[in-house]
This record gives C-alpha cells, structure tokens and sequence, in this order.
C-alpha cells in the first residue's frame, strides 16, 4: 500500500519528472516495495524468466488474502536480506525492463480506486506518489497522465488489468468474502497460475462438460492473453453463477 501521505494531486493532470541513470537516486526506489502483481504481470514476468507459472509463483512470489474483499492476492517478494532489494534490480537498473509490473511502470503515479482528493472529480484517479528520495521531480520535464500512460506502455497493461478487475467489479465485498477454500484455490490458479489452468482446461474433462468452439479452443491454447480472458470468464461463471460459459447438452439437467 502507498502511504496516504506521499499522494498528491496532479493539478491540470500536469507533472514534471524524468528518471535516469546519472541521478543519484538510480535504482532506490527498487527496494523494500509492497509490489503487487496482476495477473497480466506474472504472464509477462514468468514468460521474460523463461519459467513455467508455477515455478514462477513459487520462486519470486507470497501470496496472501486481501482484507477487504477476502481474494488472494500475489506479490513480489523482495530479496530476504537487510538491503530488502527487488530480485531484479540491478546497476543498470531493471533486469526485466521491458516486462516490468504495471505498478513500476506508472510510477511515479499512482491510480486510485476511489476520488481522494477534494476538488478533483470523480474519474480523476490518478495521483503523484512524492517520495524524498526520489530526484526525478527536479528534473525538467513536464508530461501529462497520458503521456506518461503510453510512454511506460501502460495502455496495454491496463486494458489486461480491466479485465481482470471486471470479475469481483461491482460486487458487494461480502459476496466475495463468503468464497470458500475450493473457490479460492480455484481464483488463484485461474488468475495467477495460468500454466496450471490451461492444463485445467486441457488435460480433465472441462471441454466434455462445456461448449466451447474450436475455435476459442484453439485461442485459448495458443495465446495467453486470451487464456486470461477465458480464466475471468470462467471466474464468473464457477464463482458467481454468470452465464459466462455455455454448458454441453450432455451435461444440461
Ligand atoms: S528518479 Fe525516482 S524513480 Fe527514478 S531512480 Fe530515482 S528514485 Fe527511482
Ligand atoms: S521490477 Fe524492475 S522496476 Fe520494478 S521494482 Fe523491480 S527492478 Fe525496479
């Protein structure tokens, strides 16, 4: 979580900043961080490491339940050391550059869920995160939210993350709260695991018991992103009762 008291609002959805590798600062704020991933990150991190999400998962990630709507959430671990490093910083900065987490890629903003500043309209979600150590506000270079957006490739990783927010989204927090242990294995593997679920989908009876076309089949087998889809498709369906998923006729009462 981002203390509430380094967020400020961005005023005409203006700031001034740039980072790079002759500041002093270079590579602090890679550390000690309470870096949650989204679903669209692991794919891309497990993918840039060469690993299965499993062994991604269990080598470079906790996984704990969060509070308020009671769903595991994954995070990446930091180094277990004194300097509590992200495992992929180096001195020449991030190791994983091009498939960094979506969080790393907007900062120095932040996105909140909710308005949080007076004045500011409801919509208006984005804040600056002003930590003391960071240099780069002294620079001079103006950007607005949009630039920055597409300059950090942001976009893409947003439309992915929507999607997946769009399985608990507009649901009353102690609905899913009431999820049980089953349910929320289940929510990990589909969200998380995504080697895991394809195997789910592939290698057990699933496409005996639904309808699905050969050629969302083949989609979904070949492409991940895709896969990620049909994993919040069938979130909704398994643990909330949507039509997300045609049933096979042999298996309709
Ligand atoms: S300018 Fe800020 S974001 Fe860039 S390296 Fe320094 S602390 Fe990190
Ligand atoms: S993933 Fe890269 S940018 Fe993000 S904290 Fe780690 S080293 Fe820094």
């Amino acid at each position: 979580m981002i203390d509430q008291a380094l967020m400020q609002p961005i005023p005409d959805r203006i700031f001034r900043f740039a980072c790079h590798k002759d500041l002093p600062c270079f590579t602090k704020c890679c550390a000690n961080l309470n870096l949650v991933l989204t679903p669209y990150d692991v794919i891309r991190l497990k993918n840039r490491l060469n690993l299965s999400s499993e062994a991604f998962l269990e080598k470079y990630t906790t996984s704990y339940i969060d509070e308020a709507y009671g769903v595991p959430v994954v995070k990446l671990t930091m180094n277990n050391d004194k300097t509590r490093r992200c495992p992929f910083v180096s001195p020449e900065g991030c190791a994983v550059y091009e498939d960094r987490p979506g969080a790393c890629r907007l900062y120095p903003l932040g996105r909140a869920a909710s308005k949080i500043f007076e004045g500011h309209p409801a919509g208006e979600y984005y804040f600056v995160v002003k930590e003391s150590h960071c240099l780069g506000f002294n620079e001079e270079r103006d950007w607005t939210v949009q630039e920055w957006i597409i300059n950090q490739g942001m976009d893409e990783y947003n439309a992915m993350n929507d999607s997946f927010m769009n399985i608990t989204a507009g649901r009353q927090a102690k609905t899913i709260k009431a999820l049980n242990d089953q349910q929320l294995q289940m929510y990990y593997m589909a969200c998380y695991s995504l080697d895991e679920f394809r195997r789910f989908i592939f290698e057990t009876t699933f496409l005996d018991k639904f309808d699905i076309t050969k050629d969302v089949r083949k989609r979904i087998k070949t492409d991940e992103t895709e896969l990620m889809a049909f994993a919040c498709q069938w979130l909704k369906f398994s643990l909330f009762g949507e039509k997300t998923i045609p049933i096979s006729s042999h298996h309709r009462a």
